[in-house]
């Protein structure tokens, strides 16, 4: 993946992350490629049960899958934070269990602090199902 569809990635998920309803204050935004070049946004949707919060990462991923698409390229992940966050452990398990090798790229608000890693890295020895690879 070029310098340049990076950097689009990262700069959609920075503007996502505005459309936030986040009461704990922490705003972020994903921005998801699919493998056929269609980019899908997410940004965190907390409630007053955190529980029932849904962040950027599964937000942009659950959009998609509703909009037709399973097979995705890399997520772009941007919050307010100075330094680049990673997803946290259910995003992780999401984003592996569609694709181990889905570049997650994740950013600082600026753009100017990138860490790239695969998800499969994110999760080591991750969660794989029963061995019945496909939905039903
Ligand atoms: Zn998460």
């Amino acid at each position: 993946m070029d310098r340049e569809l990076k950097q689009k990635l990262i700069a959609m998920a920075a503007e996502a992350r505005h459309n936030a309803r986040a009461f704990s204050g922490f705003h972020v935004g994903a921005a998801l490629l699919t493998k056929s070049g269609e980019i899908v946004t997410g940004c965190n949707v907390e409630l007053h049960t955190t529980l029932s919060s849904i962040c950027a990462e599964r937000t942009a991923m659950v959009k998609a899958v509703s909009m037709g698409y399973t097979d995705f390229e890399a997520i772009a992940v941007v919050s307010d934070a100075e330094k680049p966050v990673s997803p946290c452990a259910f995003c992780r398990q999401y984003l592996v269990d569609f694709d181990p090798d889905i570049l997650v790229i994740m950013a600082n608000a600026a753009g100017t602090e990138v860490v790239e890693m695969t998800a499969a890295e994110l999760l080591p020895m991750a969660f794989m199902g029963s061995g019945r690879d496909e939905p039903q």
